[in-house]
């Protein structure tokens, strides 16, 4: 869809049209207090067992314009949808009722769960993404996704740690929302478990090809801290992938799936912060 005839500077000076909703669809009133529009999707279904919402899913929309991702989130048939899309200027519009299940993580897994649409809250962000020049989030984006998830934390008592990147949950299909966005900011806001990355030095690192009980230790680590993943101690595409969408999550200085020392210490340091409860599930 295109965005008219708008030059760069009107668009500068006017908010982006927002696509209107589509008719016959039942409209409902919106979860979060600062959602300023709704456009009711077709996509959803009902939450799995009446399972409660107790995770935050972030994703970049991924496409070149944005009404062309509302339109897609929202029309029947393509078969995908989520809660909230944050807009580049920060409106934020709801498309699904938080109490029902959008459908935004396909194939994918945390902590020993796979139906992630039942366990989560799915929050799009609208960016074009790494296959169309991937641009850096605006300022008052990340402050519309903060205030946002700060309000679905409250209300849905969602752990920090489980606020995640899609990437997290599906590491060998998904690249969002990338190593461009801005976890540190969200955590300095409360939103979301981060630490600092330990500094990058020259290290040899575990790679694609190891065997070995290092190996063995770092798939538990990850797997203890949520990634899906087997522990073989072997070093395959799966553990690459996984490193991977570690590193664009808590270590985005540098995004190879090599887990060198920086990777290795970060992830230690992140299991050493997770509240005492978590840890212990994890364990079992
Ligand atoms: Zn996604």
């Amino acid at each position: 869809m295109s965005l008219g005839s708008f030059t760069s500077s009107d668009s500068k000076r006017r908010a982006t049209p927002l696509p209107r909703p589509i008719e016959n669809m039942q409209t409902f009133t919106p979860d979060s207090s600062i959602a300023s529009d709704v456009i009711p999707s077709a996509n959803f279904g009902e939450r799995n067992k009446g399972r409660l919402p107790d995770m935050i899913l972030l994703h970049y929309t991924g496409m070149p314009d944005v009404q062309g991702a509302i339109a897609q989130l929202c029309t029947a048939g393509t078969d995908v949808s989520a809660h909230y899309i944050v807009l580049e200027d920060g409106r934020i519009v709801q498309c699904v009722p938080e109490a029902k299940r959008a459908w935004h993580a396909g194939v994918a897994s945390w902590a020993g769960e796979d139906d992630i649409n039942s366990c989560s809250i799915g929050v799009e962000i609208v960016n074009r993404g790494h296959d169309w020049g991937y641009p850096e989030f605006p300022l008052r984006q990340i402050a519309a996704v903060i205030a946002l998830c700060r309000g679905i934390m409250l209300r849905r008592n969602v752990p920090s740690q489980r606020v995640l990147a899609h990437s997290d949950v599906a590491p060998s299909r998904k690249k969002d929302p990338g190593e461009k966005f801005p976890w540190h900011s969200l955590a300095n806001s409360g939103v979301g478990h981060w630490v600092q990355p330990a500094p990058l030095v020259r290290s040899e690192g575990l790679r694609l090809g190891a065997t070995s009980n290092e190996v063995r230790g770092l798939q538990q680590a990850l797997a203890r801290y949520g990634y899906g993943l087997s522990i073989t101690g072997k070093y395959d595409t799966t553990t690459t992938e996984v490193v991977t969408a570690f590193q664009r999550h808590f270590r985005p200085a540098k995004v190879d799936g090599v887990a060198d020392h920086s990777t290795l210490v970060t992830l230690q340091a992140l299991l050493a912060s997770l509240p005492a409860e978590t840890a212990a599930t994890a364990a079992t």
